[in-house]
Protein backbone atom coordinates (compact mmCIF):
# COMPACT_ATOMS: atom_id res chain seq x y z
CA UNK A 1 0.00 0.00 0.00
CA UNK A 2 0.62 3.91 0.15
CA UNK A 3 2.47 3.66 3.93
CA UNK A 4 4.65 0.99 2.87
CA UNK A 5 5.36 2.65 -0.18
CA UNK A 6 5.86 6.10 2.18
CA UNK A 7 8.00 3.91 4.10
CA UNK A 8 10.93 3.05 0.97
CA UNK A 9 10.95 6.74 1.29
CA UNK A 10 11.75 8.27 4.33
CA UNK A 11 13.19 7.30 7.55
CA UNK A 12 11.04 6.52 11.08
CA UNK A 13 12.39 9.54 13.11
CA UNK A 14 11.81 9.16 16.62
CA UNK A 15 12.09 12.33 19.59
CA UNK A 16 13.40 11.40 22.99
CA UNK A 17 10.96 12.92 25.27
CA UNK A 18 14.34 13.88 27.50
CA UNK A 19 11.87 14.80 30.75
CA UNK A 20 11.29 11.29 31.18
CA UNK A 21 14.23 9.25 29.30
CA UNK A 22 17.81 9.81 28.18
CA UNK A 23 18.65 9.92 25.06
CA UNK A 24 21.31 6.63 25.49
CA UNK A 25 18.55 4.74 27.13
CA UNK A 26 16.35 5.17 24.37
CA UNK A 27 18.69 4.23 21.93
CA UNK A 28 19.90 1.39 23.71
CA UNK A 29 16.16 0.06 24.57
CA UNK A 30 15.14 0.58 20.28
CA UNK A 31 18.36 -1.30 19.70
CA UNK A 32 17.09 -4.35 20.53
CA UNK A 33 14.45 -4.33 17.40
CA UNK A 34 15.90 -1.81 15.27
CA UNK A 35 18.57 -0.02 13.71
CA UNK A 36 19.04 3.06 15.66
CA UNK A 37 21.25 6.29 14.51
CA UNK A 38 21.20 10.28 16.43
CA UNK A 39 20.27 12.66 13.95
CA UNK A 40 22.88 14.62 12.91
CA UNK A 41 21.17 18.01 12.83
CA UNK A 42 18.75 17.63 16.22
CA UNK A 43 20.65 15.94 19.32
CA UNK A 44 17.36 14.61 20.49
CA UNK A 45 16.03 12.88 17.39
CA UNK A 46 16.76 8.92 16.47
CA UNK A 47 16.68 8.20 13.17
CA UNK A 48 14.96 4.06 12.18
CA UNK A 49 14.39 2.59 8.96
CA UNK A 50 11.94 3.21 7.22
CA UNK A 51 8.93 0.96 7.45
CA UNK A 52 9.74 0.87 11.33
CA UNK A 53 6.17 0.58 12.98
CA UNK A 54 6.32 2.09 16.66
CA UNK A 55 3.01 3.03 16.62
CA UNK A 56 1.85 0.70 19.72
CA UNK A 57 5.43 0.68 21.21
CA UNK A 58 5.58 0.65 25.16
CA UNK A 59 8.13 3.90 24.92
CA UNK A 60 5.47 5.64 22.31
CA UNK A 61 2.47 4.84 25.15
CA UNK A 62 4.41 5.80 27.98
CA UNK A 63 5.52 9.04 26.34
CA UNK A 64 8.96 8.84 26.49
CA UNK A 65 9.52 8.85 22.67
CA UNK A 66 7.30 11.08 20.22
CA UNK A 67 6.97 10.00 16.66
CA UNK A 68 7.88 13.23 15.00
CA UNK A 69 9.59 14.43 11.85
CA UNK A 70 13.16 15.87 11.46
CA UNK A 71 11.44 19.10 9.97
CA UNK A 72 8.98 19.60 12.62
CA UNK A 73 11.48 18.46 15.55
CA UNK A 74 14.52 21.42 13.96
CA UNK A 75 11.64 23.97 15.02
CA UNK A 76 11.81 24.08 19.09
CA UNK A 77 16.00 22.95 18.25
CA UNK A 78 16.31 26.15 15.96
CA UNK A 79 14.60 28.34 18.70
CA UNK A 80 16.93 27.02 21.25
CA UNK A 81 14.88 27.51 24.38
CA UNK A 82 17.00 28.18 27.72
CA UNK A 83 15.87 26.28 31.15
CA UNK A 84 14.17 29.32 32.86
CA UNK A 85 13.32 31.42 30.22
CA UNK A 86 9.52 32.21 29.21
CA UNK A 87 8.48 30.85 25.87
CA UNK A 88 5.07 31.39 23.62
CA UNK A 89 3.58 29.46 21.42
CA UNK A 90 1.65 31.09 19.82
CA UNK A 91 -0.72 27.83 17.64
CA UNK A 92 -0.03 24.73 19.71
CA UNK A 93 -2.56 22.48 19.10
CA UNK A 94 -1.54 18.95 19.04
CA UNK A 95 1.87 20.49 21.28
CA UNK A 96 4.72 18.37 20.12
CA UNK A 97 6.57 20.99 19.67
CA UNK A 98 5.20 22.47 22.86
CA UNK A 99 6.45 19.35 24.63
CA UNK A 100 9.64 19.86 23.07
CA UNK A 101 10.54 22.91 24.02
CA UNK A 102 9.43 21.91 27.50
CA UNK A 103 11.64 19.27 27.40
CA UNK A 104 14.69 21.41 26.29
CA UNK A 105 14.01 23.65 28.81
CA UNK A 106 14.53 20.87 31.17
CA UNK A 107 11.49 21.53 32.59
CA UNK A 108 12.06 24.73 33.85
CA UNK A 109 10.77 28.52 33.16
CA UNK A 110 7.27 28.58 31.53
CA UNK A 111 5.77 27.74 28.10
CA UNK A 112 2.38 29.50 27.67
CA UNK A 113 0.30 27.63 24.98
CA UNK A 114 -1.95 29.14 23.02
CA UNK A 115 -4.74 27.93 20.73
CA UNK A 116 -8.03 28.44 18.94
CA UNK A 117 -10.28 25.41 18.48
CA UNK A 118 -11.09 23.89 21.61
CA UNK A 119 -11.00 20.15 19.94
CA UNK A 120 -7.58 20.79 19.63
CA UNK A 121 -7.13 21.85 23.05
CA UNK A 122 -7.64 18.80 24.34
CA UNK A 123 -5.52 16.90 22.17
CA UNK A 124 -3.13 19.90 23.16
CA UNK A 125 -3.56 19.19 26.77
CA UNK A 126 -3.70 15.06 26.22
CA UNK A 127 0.04 15.77 24.69
CA UNK A 128 1.04 17.32 27.87
CA UNK A 129 -0.09 15.26 30.33
CA UNK A 130 1.50 12.66 28.02
CA UNK A 131 4.73 14.52 28.46
CA UNK A 132 4.87 15.14 31.77
CA UNK A 133 6.09 18.83 31.42
CA UNK A 134 4.67 20.81 34.21
CA UNK A 135 5.49 23.98 32.97
CA UNK A 136 3.24 24.53 30.47
CA UNK A 137 0.19 27.14 30.59
CA UNK A 138 -2.73 26.35 28.09
CA UNK A 139 -4.64 29.33 27.18
CA UNK A 140 -7.41 29.08 24.93
CA UNK A 141 -7.84 31.92 22.83
CA UNK A 142 -6.81 33.54 19.74
CA UNK A 143 -2.95 34.59 19.39
CA UNK A 144 -4.41 37.29 17.26
CA UNK A 145 -5.91 39.00 19.94
CA UNK A 146 -2.84 38.79 22.33
CA UNK A 147 -1.14 42.19 23.58
CA UNK A 148 2.66 41.52 23.31
CA UNK A 149 2.36 45.02 25.36
CA UNK A 150 0.26 42.95 28.15
CA UNK A 151 2.25 42.25 31.75
CA UNK A 152 0.93 38.58 31.60
CA UNK A 153 3.93 38.63 28.29
CA UNK A 154 6.59 40.79 29.89
CA UNK A 155 9.02 38.00 30.23
CA UNK A 156 8.34 36.17 27.31
CA UNK A 157 11.60 35.62 25.49
CA UNK A 158 10.75 33.95 22.41
CA UNK A 159 7.61 33.04 20.60
CA UNK A 160 7.09 30.12 18.63
CA UNK A 161 4.83 30.64 15.38
CA UNK A 162 3.75 27.22 13.77
CA UNK A 163 0.71 28.46 12.17
CA UNK A 164 -1.87 26.45 10.40
CA UNK A 165 -0.66 25.52 6.67
CA UNK A 166 -1.49 23.79 3.65
CA UNK A 167 0.49 21.07 4.52
CA UNK A 168 1.58 20.47 1.25
CA UNK A 169 5.11 20.09 2.19
CA UNK A 170 4.61 16.67 3.87
CA UNK A 171 1.78 15.19 1.41
CA UNK A 172 3.62 12.17 0.95
CA UNK A 173 2.63 11.29 4.32
CA UNK A 174 -0.63 11.69 3.73
CA UNK A 175 -3.36 10.35 1.75
CA UNK A 176 -5.32 13.16 0.23
CA UNK A 177 -3.74 13.59 -2.62
CA UNK A 178 -4.61 10.10 -3.71
CA UNK A 179 -8.40 10.77 -3.35
CA UNK A 180 -10.80 11.04 -6.89
CA UNK A 181 -12.19 14.31 -4.86
CA UNK A 182 -9.05 16.38 -4.81
CA UNK A 183 -9.18 17.07 -8.12
CA UNK A 184 -9.75 19.50 -10.93
CA UNK A 185 -12.93 20.33 -9.37
CA UNK A 186 -11.57 21.07 -6.16
CA UNK A 187 -8.76 23.57 -7.85
CA UNK A 188 -11.25 26.48 -6.85
CA UNK A 189 -11.44 25.44 -3.55
CA UNK A 190 -8.00 24.58 -2.95
CA UNK A 191 -7.20 28.21 -4.11
CA UNK A 192 -9.33 29.63 -1.75
CA UNK A 193 -7.79 27.85 0.90
CA UNK A 194 -4.38 28.56 0.18
CA UNK A 195 -5.42 32.42 0.03
CA UNK A 196 -6.88 32.51 3.56
CA UNK A 197 -3.74 30.41 5.23
CA UNK A 198 -1.81 32.48 3.54
CA UNK A 199 -3.51 35.66 4.55
CA UNK A 200 -3.77 34.03 8.42
CA UNK A 201 0.07 33.70 7.89
CA UNK A 202 0.64 36.92 6.84
CA UNK A 203 -0.84 38.39 10.08
CA UNK A 204 0.64 36.35 12.64
CA UNK A 205 3.67 36.60 11.82
CA UNK A 206 3.34 40.09 11.68
CA UNK A 207 1.52 40.17 15.09
CA UNK A 208 4.43 37.63 16.23
CA UNK A 209 7.35 39.98 15.05
CA UNK A 210 6.07 43.11 16.15
CA UNK A 211 8.77 42.79 18.82
CA UNK A 212 11.05 40.57 17.05
CA UNK A 213 13.65 40.52 14.93
CA UNK A 214 15.58 38.00 11.87
CA UNK A 215 17.87 35.68 13.28
CA UNK A 216 19.81 32.43 11.42
CA UNK A 217 19.00 29.33 13.03
CA UNK A 218 21.48 26.63 11.87
CA UNK A 219 23.91 28.84 10.22
CA UNK A 220 25.71 25.83 8.64
CA UNK A 221 22.71 24.32 6.79
CA UNK A 222 22.56 25.10 3.22
CA UNK A 223 19.05 26.26 2.05
CA UNK A 224 18.17 29.72 2.91
CA UNK A 225 15.59 31.73 2.26
CA UNK A 226 14.33 33.07 -1.31
CA UNK A 227 16.12 36.25 -2.11
CA UNK A 228 12.92 37.83 -2.48
CA UNK A 229 13.84 40.18 0.22
CA UNK A 230 16.97 41.61 2.56
CA UNK A 231 17.26 39.25 5.09
CA UNK A 232 16.04 36.32 3.43
CA UNK A 233 19.75 34.68 4.06
CA UNK A 234 17.99 33.81 7.54
CA UNK A 235 15.45 31.52 6.53
CA UNK A 236 16.74 28.11 6.31
CA UNK A 237 14.13 26.04 3.78
CA UNK A 238 14.02 22.36 3.63
CA UNK A 239 13.60 20.80 -0.22
CA UNK A 240 10.64 18.20 -0.57
CA UNK A 241 12.65 16.50 -3.23
CA UNK A 242 16.47 17.06 -1.86
CA UNK A 243 15.74 16.83 1.83
CA UNK A 244 12.81 14.46 1.40
CA UNK A 245 10.37 17.06 2.65
CA UNK A 246 9.51 20.28 2.79
CA UNK A 247 9.50 22.85 5.35
CA UNK A 248 10.46 26.49 6.45
CA UNK A 249 12.19 28.14 9.53
CA UNK A 250 12.49 31.68 10.63
CA UNK A 251 13.91 32.25 13.71
CA UNK A 252 13.01 35.69 15.73
CA UNK A 253 14.62 37.04 18.61
CA UNK A 254 13.74 40.04 20.90
CA UNK A 255 14.94 43.36 19.61
CA UNK A 256 15.89 44.49 23.17
CA UNK A 257 17.46 41.39 24.12
CA UNK A 258 20.27 41.71 20.91
CA UNK A 259 22.86 43.22 21.77
CA UNK A 260 22.56 40.26 24.87
CA UNK A 261 22.62 37.53 22.53
CA UNK A 262 25.76 35.34 22.19
CA UNK A 263 24.86 34.37 18.56
N1 LIG B 1 2.74 23.37 16.68
C1 LIG B 1 1.82 22.23 16.63
C2 LIG B 1 2.61 20.95 16.88
O1 LIG B 1 3.82 20.92 16.61
O2 LIG B 1 2.01 19.98 17.35
C3 LIG B 1 1.04 22.20 15.33
C4 LIG B 1 0.27 23.49 15.07
S1 LIG B 1 -0.87 23.42 13.74
C5 LIG B 1 0.17 23.57 12.33
C6 LIG B 1 -1.62 25.00 13.82
C7 LIG B 1 -2.56 25.18 15.00
O3 LIG B 1 -2.88 26.56 15.11
C8 LIG B 1 -3.90 24.46 14.88
O4 LIG B 1 -4.11 23.65 16.00
C9 LIG B 1 -4.94 25.58 14.82
O5 LIG B 1 -6.16 25.26 15.45
C10 LIG B 1 -4.22 26.68 15.58
N2 LIG B 1 -4.65 28.06 15.25
C11 LIG B 1 -5.13 28.53 14.08
N3 LIG B 1 -5.40 29.84 14.15
C12 LIG B 1 -5.05 30.22 15.41
C13 LIG B 1 -5.11 31.47 16.12
N4 LIG B 1 -5.55 32.58 15.52
N5 LIG B 1 -4.68 31.51 17.40
C14 LIG B 1 -4.23 30.38 18.00
N6 LIG B 1 -4.18 29.17 17.39
C15 LIG B 1 -4.58 29.10 16.12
Amino acid sequence: GVSQLNGHLKPRYVRVNTLKMDVDSAVQELEKHYTVQKDETVPDLLVLPPGSDLHAHRLVANGRIFLQGKASSMVAAALQPEAGWEVLDACSAPGNKTIHLAALMEGQGKIIACELNEERVKRLEDTIKLSGASNIEVCHGDFLGLNPKDSSFAKVRAILLDPSCSGSGTITDRLDHLLPSHAADNMNYDTMRLHKLAGFQKKALAHALSCFKLATPFPQWQRRGLPVFSGSEHLLRMDPVEDKEGFFIALFVKTDKLDNQKS
